[in-house]
């Protein structure tokens, strides 16, 4: 049993009880603070100047471009009045060399192509009209505007916001690194490279995906209640919640609506705790820092999210195959295995290598309660190349799987009950007995088994939410909500240029996002995946 007792050893080390959660939702608040304060703290805590902006029309054909860390997605949504609309996209994986290119330029004008791509495949009446118009016309105010499709970009890095559609990259994270890119307007490199392709888009409005997650989920949550925080847990780890603007001590540049008396705030939460007061810290977590192209900051994001916990499970297994004392995916003989039948791994194998381990596998190792693991050892063998994996090495990797991934759903708890209690409507008055409501998107918190009921048993043992806190807090996904809330803030954008009431644009982002919320599953999308 030297396996299961050495397992057993490391899993222990993952463990981030109650009272260490507590004291993390504490610093957690303190950090919060410190950043509406001042400029420079752990958390960023970005002012998005959302509030409330004159906004248009709820007719016309909106694109949205999802920059996410492992995926690129194109998505065009058609507006056809009150009752109909259509919602197309597409995604495709970016490839990995473009993220550490040598400059801006490479990458955007990738980007820029997919949108070409798009184009072609799903609008090519539109596309074909367009690009002839744009080619024959000597200047850019030769086209008529209207003519050209709005695009709300979500780029989920962290950007200081100066405009609507206008944002300086303030650090790469997420394993991209590009340091041409830093400090230039993203929605200038991504608009220069669609100009250079001629294509009839605009790029209207920037937005971080966990402001459009938060925006989507409000307008189409259940009942009346408004959505507080819009949360990532996908790639990397966000969140963006409602602030009040009296809390926001430190100055604002550039005009806005204070009739709200709120702006959503983007935390940039990632970068919690670098100093690591409160956050564990493993050897496996040090390992993973250390090689990182940014070791030293996003230390909550690299205990958290996707793009770092198969890369942490992976240095753990690596540790073990090569502790001389414990026999683990190897036998000495093939009657030593359940399946007669030696075990065996690649040499080429990808757990050899860094990233290597998609996180997605701890997600299959989860699910799989059979007594055999036969669904485990199977994608052992199609994705890591371990053939014959012994049952014991199974029920090790999904012990080891299990300590990481329950680590990083307490981890998450931590963010959500600070900002919760940051809105103090646990225990306002005027808001008792209604949900809080949470947006959250992201294929972590989307397809890890059990990763929301794991981050509700946290929150329930934590001092001022308890577990009668836990049951008001209301925690959906709001699927692909960085698109469709995209798509929103382009039509805000729109509005804007045309310089519509506030009143009038409210009412019609509303009616808008109830249309949206409401389309069937099988809508006129399509997916070219
Ligand atoms: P993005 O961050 O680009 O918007 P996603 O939300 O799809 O994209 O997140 C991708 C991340 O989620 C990757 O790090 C991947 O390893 C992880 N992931 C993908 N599928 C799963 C799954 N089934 N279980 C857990 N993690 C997953
Ligand atoms: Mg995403």
């Amino acid at each position: 049993m030297a396996l299961e007792a050495e397992a057993a050893r490391i899993t222990s080390q993952f463990e981030f009880g109650d009272d260490l959660v507590n004291k993390a939702v504490k610093e957690f608040q303190r950090q919060m603070t410190e950043g509406l304060e001042k400029d420079g703290a752990s958390l960023s805590q970005i002012p998005t100047y959302v509030t409330a902006v004159p906004n248009g029309t709820e007719k016309g054909l909106y694109m949205a471009v999802d920059l996410g860390g492992t995926n690129f997605r194109v998505c065009s949504i058609q507006l056809n009045g009150d009752t109909t609309f259509n919602l197309t996209f597409s995604k495709v994986a970016i490839p990995r060399e473009l993220m550490v290119a040598k400059t801006a330029q490479e990458l955007f004008a990738f980007l820029a192509k997919q949108i070409e791509l798009f184009l072609q495949t799903h609008h090519e009446d539109h596309f074909e009209q367009h690009v002839r118009r744009r080619m024959t016309m000597s200047s850019p105010e030769g086209f008529k505007d209207e003519h050209v499709f709005r695009l709300g970009f979500t780029f989920s890095f962290p950007v200081q916001q100066v405009g609507i559609n206008k944002g300086t990259l303030i650090r790469w994270t997420k394993g991209f690194d590009i340091p041409d890119a830093v400090g230039k307007d993203v929605c200038a490199l991504l608009q220069d490279e669609i100009d250079k392709l001629h294509l009839p888009v605009k790029v209207a409005a920037l937005v971080n995906d966990t402001v459009g997650t938060l925006m989507a989920r409000s307008y189409s949550s259940p009942g009346k209640t408004s959505t507080v925080l819009g949360a990532i847990f996908g790639t990397g780890t966000n969140g963006a919640y409602v602030e009040k603007l009296s809390n926001l001590k430190k100055p604002l540049e550039g005009e806005y609506d204070t009739s709200t008396g709120e702006m959503v705030i983007n935390t940039e939460w990632g970068s919690f705790d670098n100093q690591l007061g409160v956050l564990p810290n493993t050897p496996w977590d040090i390992a993973l820092d250390k090689a990182s192209t940014n070791p030293g900051i996003q230390m909550y994001e690299k205990r958290v999210s996707g793009m770092f916990l198969g890369e942490i499970l992976r240095l753990v297994l690596i540790d073990l195959l090569k502790n001389p004392s414990v026999s683990f995916f190897k036998d000495e003989n093939s009657s030593s295995n359940d399946w007669k039948s030696t075990t065996n791994i690649l040499a080429s194998s990808s757990i050899y290598q860094q990233w290597g381990l998609d996180t997605a596998i701890m997600s299959v190792a989860a699910a799989d309660n059979t007594p055999e693991l036969a669904t485990l050892r199977g994608e052992l063998e199609k994705q890591l190349g371990i053939y014959s994996a012994g049952l014991d090495d199974a029920q090790a990797f999904k012990a080891l799987a299990y300590a990481v991934g329950r680590r990083a759903a307490r981890l998450s708890a931590v963010a959500i009950a600070a900002i919760v209690l940051q809105t103090g409507k646990l225990t306002d008055p005027a808001n008792k007995d209604e949900p809080i409501d949470i947006g959250v998107d992201g294929s972590l918190v989307e397809h890890y088994p059990y990763f929301r009921d794991m981050i509700y048993e946290a929150l329930a043992k934590i001092d001022g939410v308890g577990e009668e806190g836990a049951n008001r807090i209301r925690i959906g996904i709001a699927k692909d909500g960085s698109g469709v809330g995209a798509a929103l803030i382009a039509l805000v954008a729109a509005g804007m240029e045309k310089n519509m009431s506030t009143a009038d644009y409210l009412g019609e982002l509303r009616s808008t996002a109830r249309n949206l919320s409401t389309v069937p599953e099988d809508t006129e999308a399509t997916t070219a995946d």
